[in-house]
C-alpha cells in the first residue's frame, strides 16, 4: 500500500494576483523542510499538494509532523493511494482504515469523483464501498449525520485516494511572504511564542539575543539557542545574533537613575537591534511584550522604548494573558525549554521599584548624562556572534528536557 500526505492551502487562496508567489514560496519551503526527512516527490494539482515518499526510507509519519508545522496549509491528511478501480479501492479502504473502523460503532463513506471518466458516480461509490465495509465489519452501523468516523474516497487525476478526516494545518501564510523581521529572543516563555505568531503571518525571522556574561551563563545562551532551534521547524533555518551586552548594561547601571534603568536598557537594546536589523535587511522588530505584564510594559514605558528607533515594533502578545501565552508555548513545544532555570540579562540589575510612567524628558535627560553609551552600543553590535540555526538539528539542551 502506498501512503502519501495531502495538504490543502489556506488563506492564500484568497490572494488575487499574488497567489502564484504565495504558492511557489510554500512549495519551496515544503521541499526544503522535507530534505532532512527523506526523498519525497512534491507536486500540486487541483489546489492540493501531494507529498509522496520516493522510497521506503522516506518516513511519512515524520514528514507529516514537519508539514503540520509549515504555515500556509489550512488542513492536511495522510492517505492511501491506489488505482482508479473499484475493487482496488475497496481493498485499500479495508487495509488502510480497517483497524480504525474496528474501534468505531458508526461510520459513513464520503466519495468525491473529480475525474468524471470514472464509471461510478460519487453516491454510488459511497453506497457500494459502505456496503463492502459493512460486510467486513458487521458490528458497524452507518450514521450519516453524526458518524464516529468518515472514510473519504477521492477519485482524482492521478489515482484514487482513501483517507480519514483531515486535520487542521498550521494555518497562516507561508514564511517570507510578508517580509523579514528580527525577533528579540530571551530565554523566557513569551518571546518564542511571539516569534511563532509572527512567522505564522508570513514573516521570515532572524533572532537577536542579548547576553551579559559573567552575569548570564553559557547555559543561558544555549537555552536561547535551543529555543531558536525548536522554532526552526516553523520559521525555517535562520540566524541567532548574540550580542555581548555586558558593557552597555554596566554603564547604564553605573550612570543612570535606578528607577529608569529598565527602560533605558530596553531603549539601548532596541538601538542595537536596529543596527543589526539594518545590516541583515530586517524591516521590523518582534518582541514578546504584553501590556502591563511588568513595569517596562506599561503604555508609557512602551512609548519610550518605541521612540528609541524607527523600525516598527511588532508585539503580537500585547493583548494576551500569560495563561493564553503558556497554552501556545505548550502547543508549539517551547514551554519545557523556556522554564529551564537560567538567568536573563533583563532580570539582572533591575531596581526594586522601576518607574511605570517614565516620560521622554527624563529619559532624554538621563541619556544625555551617558555620553559613552552610543559607542559601547556600537562596539556590542560590532562584536555580535552569529549562530546558524538549521532545520532538523537537535537543540543543544534537548537531552535535559
Ligand atoms: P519572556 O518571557 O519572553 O522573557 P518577559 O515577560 O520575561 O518575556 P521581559 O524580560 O520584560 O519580559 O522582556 C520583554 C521582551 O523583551 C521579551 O519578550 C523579549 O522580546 C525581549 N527580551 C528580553 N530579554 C531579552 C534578551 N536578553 N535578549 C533579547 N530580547 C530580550
Ligand atoms: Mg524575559
Amino acid at each position: 500500500m502506498n501512503e502519501i500526505i495531502m495538504a490543502f492551502q489556506g488563506e492564500m487562496v484568497l490572494k488575487g494576483l499574488n497567489r502564484n508567489t504565495f504558492e511557489s514560496t510554500l512549495m519551496k519551503t515544503l521541499r526544503r523542510r522535507l530534505e532532512h526527512v527523506g526523498d519525497f516527490k512534491v507536486y500540486k494539482a487541483q489546489s492540493t499538494i501531494y507529498i509522496e515518499p520516493k522510497d521506503e526510507f522516506a518516513d511519512v509519519e515524520t514528514a507529516f509532523e514537519k508539514v503540520n508545522r509549515i504555515f500556509g496549509f489550512a488542513a492536511l491528511c495522510r492517505a492511501a493511494v491506489c488505482e482508479k478501480d473499484f475493487d482496488a479501492i475497496c481493498e485499500t479502504a479495508e487495509e488502510y482504515m480497517g483497524q480504525q473502523l474496528r474501534g468505531c460503532r458508526t461510520f459513513k463513506v464520503e466519495a468525491r469523483r473529480a475525474d468524471k471518466h470514472f464509471p461510478m458516480k460519487s453516491p454510488e461509490i459511497s453506497k457500494e464501498l459502505g456496503a463492502f465495509l459493512l460486510r467486513k465489519h458487521p458490528h458497524l452501523r452507518v450514521n450519516v449525520k453524526n458518524p464516529d468516523t468518515i472514510v473519504y474516497v477521492e477519485i482524482r487525476d492521478f489515482g484514487a485516494y482513501v483517507h480519514g478526516p483531515k486535520q487542521p494545518g498550521a494555518g497562516g501564510l507561508p514564511v517570507s511572504t510578508s517580509g523579514r523581521a528580527l525577533t528579540m529572543l530571551s530565554g523566557g516563555i513569551d518571546s518564542p511564542v511571539a516569534a511563532w505568531m509572527m512567522a505564522k503571518r508570513g514573516l521570515s525571522l532572524h533572532h537577536i539575543h542579548f547576553a551579559s556574561p559573567p552575569y548570564t551563563s553559557e547555559r543561558a545562551k544555549l537555552k536561547v539557542q535551543s529555543l531558536g532551534q525548536l522554532l526552526a521547524d516553523y520559521t525555517g533555518g535562520c540566524n541567532l545574533y548574540v550580542v555581548p551586552y555586558t558593557k552597555p548594561q554596566e554603564y547604564i547601571r553605573d550612570n543612570a537613575p535606578d528607577v529608569l534603568f529598565t527602560v533605558l536598557m530596553r531603549r539601548s537594546m532596541m538601538r542595537i537591534a536596529r543596527k543589526i536589523a539594518e545590516a541583515i535587511s530586517c524591516e521590523g522588530i518582534v518582541t514578546g511584550e504584553s501590556l502591563a505584564q511588568v513595569a517596562s510594559q506599561t503604555l508609557k514605558a512602551l512609548m519610550c522604548t518605541d521612540l528609541a528607533q524607527d523600525l516598527p515594533v511588532l508585539r503580537p502578545l500585547i493583548g494576551m494573558d500569560k495563561t493564553e501565552i503558556v497554552e501556545i508555548a505548550r502547543k508549539i513545544g517551547t514551554f519545557e525549554t523556556s522554564i529551564m532555570p537560567y538567568e536573563d540579562c533583563c532580570t539582572i540589575f533591575t531596581p526594586p521599584h522601576p518607574k511605570t510612567r517614565p516620560t521622554m524628558e527624563e529619559i532624554l535627560a538621563a541619556e544625555e548624562k551617558m555620553p559613552e553609551l552610543a559607542q559601547l552600543e556600537q562596539q556590542a553590535a560590532d562584536e555580535v556572534e552569529v549562530i546558524r540555526l538549521r532545520v532538523g538539528e537537535l537543540p543543544p539542551l534537548a537531552a535535559e528536557i
